[in-house]
């Protein structure tokens, strides 16, 4: 095992600079608990025009003429760096205002489209961060890749650089946070990628019916991979309903996937010191709960009534996050004895079916169609359900903080719900929630019924809530199992 692992970390999105979901998240936490752990990581990304220089102590490192091609044109770019945090971990930016000058990272804000460069965006990212490893005095043993927006790294590396010192034995990770954005693109930009014609042939690293699949480079020619569960790196790899058309590569390669779930940020979600919310408590006060629950119906004109369990959702309002069940079932749901409270944002259709929702119940549902993190945190608190039915789920973090504020959830079985929520057993005890396996309403509100009668038992609800709240979703456990990989790879060397 090697003493001191160098590591060199790319992301198109890492926060605090610049987010626009949960990869930047991850990106922007994972490397503080494994540098804490001893890696020696640096990190990199691309100088988007809204990052602000100031703000971030950003300075531009004195090296000369830096560039790649792209295409047959010779593209300058140049090198600045920062901390992440007040740590002391490196994190450099490429910068090239022609390409990351710009408001939005990936879409035109303009027409809502793609940015019509990407290709080339994310090509520059890819081989900006080869080129630089020769100007830093920092040769990685491993590169950590993250989703397609850097899926071409580990072909460049192997195509143009590997043969080469400093670069022979460097290894390459590449992560996948979800699968289902893969980075596909046009055949006519294959000149961009400066690549031999044969990487165009069907069957390729590449080549992904007829078109360009960035996220299929990586997962072909990256050391190892790995997804941000256990459930959903199985998943991914047995159909097409989860793997979306990369299954089969997946599948050649299952002996190189690993599944490692994603930590959650307990510091920012913890109910002992959540500043947020109306009575902090723990696992030994776990009556004070109840505060919280009639304070958020108070703030949203509801009638308290200990007696109804209050059910959370906060969710992203997409198809993924299983909206539809919840749709088809919505009259028998809020004829039951519950209340309901809401809060996303996402798709128009469900949009409106949530505001016609509000209209039908007034009393029964509080729908919030916003994004808001403070409410996200009072409802966590203040809810004694949380439902969360989605059709897939890499990893998931609603649950995790559901589980860590005794709001037991409702979950479908997949990716990492699977993982981090298991079903009640009323004989041995154990479980943390309520589980349901087919993508199937009927399921949905036989399981939501099965949690009421455990809810009017408030002994034994006591005991479920206790199981989720001692549950540890902390990175450091995270981090331990990435560095396991890590030496893996460099085993095999
Ligand atoms: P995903 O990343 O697929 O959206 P996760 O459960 O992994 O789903 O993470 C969602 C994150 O976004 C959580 O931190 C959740 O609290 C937050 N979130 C989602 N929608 C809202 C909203 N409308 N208001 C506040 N927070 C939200």
């Amino acid at each position: 095992m090697k003493e001191k692992i160098n590591v060199l970390f790319i992301s198109s999105e890492i926060a605090p600079f610049a987010k626009t979901g949960g990869l930047a998240d991850v990106c922007g936490t994972l490397p503080y608990y494994l540098a804490k752990e001893g890696v020696n990581i640096r990190l990199m990304m691309p100088y988007y025009g809204f990052i602000d220089q100031e703000k971030y102590n950003i300075d531009p490192l004195p090296i000369l003429k830096l560039s790649v091609h792209i295409g047959n044109t010779p593209i300058e770019f140049q090198l600045y760096q920062g901390l992440l945090t007040d740590d002391a971990i490196r994190i450099y930016f490429i910068r090239n205002d022609a390409y990351y000058h710009r408001e939005s990272i990936y879409v035109n804000p303009e027409n809502g489209r793609d940015w019509e460069d990407n290709v080339e965006r994310f090509v520059l990212l890819s081989k900006a961060a080869l080129e630089i490893i020769q100007h830093i005095e920092f040769v990685p043993d491993i590169i950590h890749v993250n989703d397609w927006q850097t899926g071409l790294l580990p072909l460049y590396l192997s195509e143009h650089y590997k043969q080469q010192a400093p670069y022979t034995h460097i290894k390459t990770l590449m992560s996948i946070h979800n699968i289902a954005y893969q980075g596909i693109f046009e055949i006519e930009k294959f000149e961009q990628l400066g690549l031999p014609a044969i990487y165009l042939k069907f069957g390729s690293g590449l080549e992904f019916w007829g078109r360009l699949n960035f996220l299929k480079a990586g997962i072909v020619y990256a050391d190892l991979l790995n997804t941000v569960s256990k459930t959903y790196a199985q998943e991914i790899q047995k159909s097409e309903e989860f793997g979306y058309g990369l299954e089969g590569i997946l599948a050649e390669r299952k002996n190189d996937l690993y599944g490692i779930l994603n930590g959650m940020d307990n510091s920012e979600w913890d109910p002992r010191i959540d500043e947020h919310i109306h009575v902090n408590y723990d696992v030994s006060s776990i009556e004070r709960k109840k505060e919280n629950k009639r304070y958020l119906l108070k703030t949203i004109n509801m009638n308290d009534n200990d007696h109804y369990p209050l059910i959370g959702l906060i969710s992203r309002l997409v198809d993924q996050k299983g909206i539809d069940l919840i749709q088809d079932r919505i009259n028998e749901l809020l004829e039951l004895n519950i209340k309901m409270i809401i809060l996303g944002t996402g798709e128009e259709k469900y949009h409106r079916f949530f505001q016609k929702v509000q209209q039908t119940y007034p009393d029964k549902v509080a729908v919030f169609l916003e994004f808001n993190n403070k409410l996200a945190h009072q409802i966590e608190a203040g809810s004694d359900m949380f439902l969360m039915p989605s059709k897939y789920e890499p990893c998931g973090l609603n649950q995790m903080y559901s589980l860590r504020y005794g709001t037991v959830p409702i979950v479908r079985e997949t990716g990492g719900l699977a993982d981090t929520v298991k079903d009640f057993d009323p004989i041995t005890k154990k479980g943390n929630g309520f589980v349901f396996s087919q993508y199937d309403s009927k399921e949905l509100l036989s399981t939501v019924k099965r949690a009421i009668r455990y809810f009017q038992k408030p002994d034994v609800w006591k005991i479920i809530m206790e199981n989720g709240m001692s549950t540890d979703f902390s990175w450091n456990r995270s981090a331990i199992e990435y560095i396991k990989l890590y030496n893996k790879m460099l085993e095999v060397s």
